[in-house]
């Protein structure tokens, strides 16, 4: 399979009309003109570091780009395909909301070599919707993805968890309506509150409380169970160390920059907890599989992990390896007994 690479352009969304309480980009005024005219470099620069033979894709981030101003759009529509038409990148993909899409608009991504479409989802309750100032519906997110998925493009749902009126259930709601709806990729954000938006002020006045990490832990994980399961790709967990600088990344609520290693984390003890329930463990040792590149998330930051499993099921040891066999989030476990255990 071709390695991916995305060559991200941040598209701030200037003047935008809505009003979503978690947001820290509104400060921008609307009175500004964008400048893309540095697009065409950075697609060069980052061109220069990817080698040949990977599938690339020139990515149009941070905002709600169907939404922008239409000759901007247009702009940098027509930047992107000079470089299909080229040979250098195979596609396009972008952000945006779900209120900002219908056929006109698909007609016009179609033409210019779109691929892939990520959608700020948020959530699937209106309620939720409603008291984080989105401004669209759950029926418009739902019709925007089934045009997304008829004209053949790729559909990445993104959401945030703990947003005001959420719960748990919600979000476990969001993340299977997100399957449903025939995502094959999802970023998960938990929400981060930044100091100057109105979700601060809301905090400030009692109506919205943060979750503490470990919320945010054990609730993202149970999330992941649910993409897994439907298997979705997780593309993502968490806001980027640059994302986070965004107006001086301030925020006014509990924050991890490793949030989503340590959602994976939980994830996998949970799965090895699962497949160890009900086992003979005692004194046994535990050889645990996993996917290429899963060994840290599974034995957890400072091995948290294989320390919790090996004192709840008295094991004597356990060990991590990883096998290109598995794939996604997959993990395999064989109890050996001790002796055969150091024989091996
Ligand atoms: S998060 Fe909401 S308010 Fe902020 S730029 Fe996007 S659509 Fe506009």
């Amino acid at each position: 399979m071709k390695k991916h690479r995305n060559i991200p352009i941040f598209v701030p969304h200037l003047g935008c009309p809505n009003t979503c309480v978690f947001c820290n980009q509104r400060k921008i005024s609307g009175c500004e003109k964008a400048d893309f005219s540095a697009a065409e470099r950075e697609i060069e620069e980052a061109l220069a570091t990817i080698p040949a033979g990977t599938d690339v894709q020139i990515a149009f981030f941070g905002g709600s780009f169907t939404g922008i101003d239409r000759e901007d759009m247009l702009f940098l529509l027509e930047t992107a395909k000079k470089y299909i038409d080229a040979g250098k990148v195979g596609s396009i993909r972008l952000s945006t909301r779900p209120d900002y899409i219908d056929e006109e608009i698909l007609d016009i991504l179609a033409r210019y070599g779109v691929r892939s479409i990520e959608l700020g989802i948020q959530s699937m309750c209106d309620d939720v919707l409603a008291a984080s100032g989105r401004g669209h519906t759950s029926a418009q997110t739902e019709r925007a993805c089934n045009l997304i998925c008829e004209r053949g493009f790729e559909l990445v749902g993104q959401m945030m968890t703990g947003l005001p009126g959420s719960t748990l259930e919600k979000d476990k709601y969001t993340a299977e309506k997100i399957c449903q709806m025939g995502a094959c990729g999802a970023r998960i954000y938990p929400t981060v509150v930044f100091r100057g938006t109105e979700l601060e002020a809301m905090m400030a006045r009692g109506e919205y409380e943060s979750r503490e990490m470990e919320k945010v832990i054990a609730e993202g994980a149970e999330l992941l169970e649910i993409f897994a399961r439907n298997r979705v790709k997780i593309i993502r967990i968490g806001l980027q160390a640059s994302e986070l600088l965004t107006d001086g990344g301030e925020t006014a609520s509990p924050y991890h920059e490793a949030t989503g290693e340590l959602i994976w984390s939980r994830y996998f003890r949970n799965e090895a907890e699962k497949a160890l329930s009900g086992e003979e463990t005692a004194g046994k040792c535990a050889y645990i599989t996993v996917p290429r590149g899963s060994v840290s998330k599974m034995t957890g930051q400072k091995k948290a992990n294989t320390v919790y499993l090996k004192e709840k099921f008295s094991l004597a040891e356990i060990k991590v390896r990883e096998s290109e066999e598995l794939s996604g989030e997959e993990i395999e476990i064989n109890l050996e007994e001790r002796k055969r255990a150091y024989a091996t």
